[in-house]
């Protein structure tokens, strides 16, 4: 067996396209216009190719966007007295902070300080326990896009037994609890594998859909998956440089190996990467729609 490319590169497509109808329509109808804020502090390269990506999206989707680069230096008191005032600021309905942060910043205390009904990244408490008991207001972008990847590529996952490796708060554990809930496009039977874990290919063998996100180059490899499974391939791993100086990408599968008996696999990249930033764009939207009172949270 040959496994379907599931190519999140076209889906993020679909619903960008969507959004940028959406987007219009809030406009003319009730004109309301989205706005997002992206604050980078220092110069990470990485950091400052992610901000101007979502920067670019926002802008091609009609979405009103600010962005902050402050120096390294930045203290945590400015840091915050800026979040407070863009969480007064009615313009803005999402505000992204890029992390990593400069060491001088604690990053709890800098995610705590966003107003939840601002908070598009989904970090925030109040965003991951509403997301537990099933009520959420804004799931976290890259597990938010996972889940559109399997519901959008029709793999059923309603009792399906998933696995996912790895229990980060921003991909593992909000993944579980998403595809946990008693939900259409969820309802699955949910085990969670990380480095405590003392067999591996027993619980990944078992998957009919498996879900990696371990940052570790090809760590899952053909025996310790089964013929027929569902593989969502999170992980983002360099292993290279090309000889004009790019960066080569592996994710955390065998992917050459694993696609001869997978059903479906995502490839790296262009799987979930660009699921990410559209997922933060569509959780902007539903942010100007909460403010605007033209939907409900928790919905
Ligand atoms: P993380 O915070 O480093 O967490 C990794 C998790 O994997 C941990 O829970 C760790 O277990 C577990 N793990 C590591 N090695 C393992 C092994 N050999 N066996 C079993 N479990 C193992 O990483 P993350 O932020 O979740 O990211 C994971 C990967 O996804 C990275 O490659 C990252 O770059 C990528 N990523 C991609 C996107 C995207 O948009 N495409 C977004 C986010 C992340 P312990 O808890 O026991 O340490």
């Amino acid at each position: 067996m040959t496994a379907q490319i599931i190519s999140g590169t076209e889906v993020a497509k679909q619903i960008r396209e969507e959004l940028k109808q959406e987007i219009a329509e809030l406009k003319e109808k009730h004109n309301v216009v989205p706005g997002l804020v992206t604050i980078l502090v220092g110069a990470d390269p990485a950091s400052q190719v992610y901000v101007g990506g979502k920067e670019k999206t926002s802008k091609e989707l009609g979405i009103y966007s600010e962005r902050y680069d402050l120096p390294a230096e930045t203290t945590q008191e400015e840091l915050l007295a800026l979040i407070d005032k863009l969480n007064k600021d009615p313009k803005i309905n999402g505000i992204l902070v890029q992390l990593p942060l400069p060491k001088q910043i604690n990053e709890t205390e800098v995610l705590y300080a966003i107003d939840p009904k601002k908070d598009v990244d989904g970090f925030h408490p109040v965003s991951l326990g509403k997301l537990m008991i099933g009520e959420p207001d804004y799931i976290p972008c890259t597990p938010h896009g996972i889940w559109q990847l399997l519901i959008r590529s029709g793999v059923k996952v309603d009792g399906a037994e998933v696995v996912v490796v790895g229990r980060s708060n921003i991909v593992g554990k909000p993944i579980a609890n998403i595809l946990l809930q008693k939900k259409e496009g969820a309802n699955a039977t949910v085990t969670v594998c990380h480095t405590g874990t003392k067999d591996m290919s027993f619980h990944t063998k078992r998957a009919d859909i498996l879900i990696v996100a371990a940052g570790k180059a090809k760590a899952i490899t053909a025996d310790m998956v089964k013929e027929g499974v569902v593989v969502i391939d999170v992980g983002v791993n360099q292993i290279g440089t090309t000889s004009e100086g790019k960066r080569i990408l592996a994710g955390d599968v065998d992917f050459e190996t694993v696609k001869e008996k997978a059903s479906a696999i995502t490839p790296v990249p262009g799987g979930v990467g660009p699921m990410t930033i559209t997922m933060l764009m569509l959780n902007t939207v539903r942010a100007a729609k909460l403010a605007a009172g033209l939907t409900e949270e928790g919905e």
